[in-house]
């Protein structure tokens, strides 16, 4: 996949070097969005957008067993086609700058997105949601219910 590397805005900062590479994630899935392109795709997931699929790889589609039960789940997901190296953004183009962690840009160490989305049906392996905001063919990390049956204030679809 490419990235947007050679790209840097005046005001921006980038670093090179790793503190530690010590963990290790799998790709458990892959989101299908109509986002082919970063101009196409929503700054944040809006209840209103259009379905998208969310397709978890075997073995790991068992793991989807009750999540039915659940309207709002939190996804999260690996930004794939971004850039890690920069410690101060410039968004907007503008001529106030922020570091990285004072903003939910793709562009970070550790390129995670989260999104809450709502859970329109569930096909087999696949999850139909709303809300999501990345790009077509990003690799998913995880799911998790917004509060589970054995979180404080459990929130499961009464039965019916
Ligand atoms: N909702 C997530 C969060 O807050 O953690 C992600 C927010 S981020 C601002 C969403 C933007 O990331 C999109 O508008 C798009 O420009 C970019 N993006 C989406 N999918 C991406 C991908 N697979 N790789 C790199 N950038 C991506």
């Amino acid at each position: 996949m490419s990235s947007d590397h050679a790209d840097i805005r005046p005001l921006e900062i980038a670093v090179s070097g790793q503190a530690g590479v010590d963990a290790t994630l799998q790709f458990i899935g892959r989101i299908q969005t109509p986002f082919t392109d970063r101009s196409l795709c929503p700054r944040q997931g809006r209840p209103d957008g259009p379905e998208c699929r969310i397709e978890i790889f075997p073995p790991w589609d068992q793991a989807l067993q009750g999540i039915e039960d659940y309207p709002r789940i939190e996804v999260l997901y690996w930004l794939d086609r971004s850039r890690r190296d920069l410690v101060v953004q410039n968004p907007g183009h503008s001529d106030r700058t922020f570091g990285t962690f004072a903003l939910r840009s793709p562009v970070r160490p550790n390129p995670i997105g989260t999104c809450m989305v709502d859970l329109v049906r569930v096909e087999g392996n696949v999850l139909v949601v709303r809300s999501l905001d990345c790009l077509d063919g990003t690799p998913l990390l995880d799911i998790k219910p917004d509060r589970c049956a054995f979180s404080p204030k459990a929130a499961p679809k009464p039965a019916g």
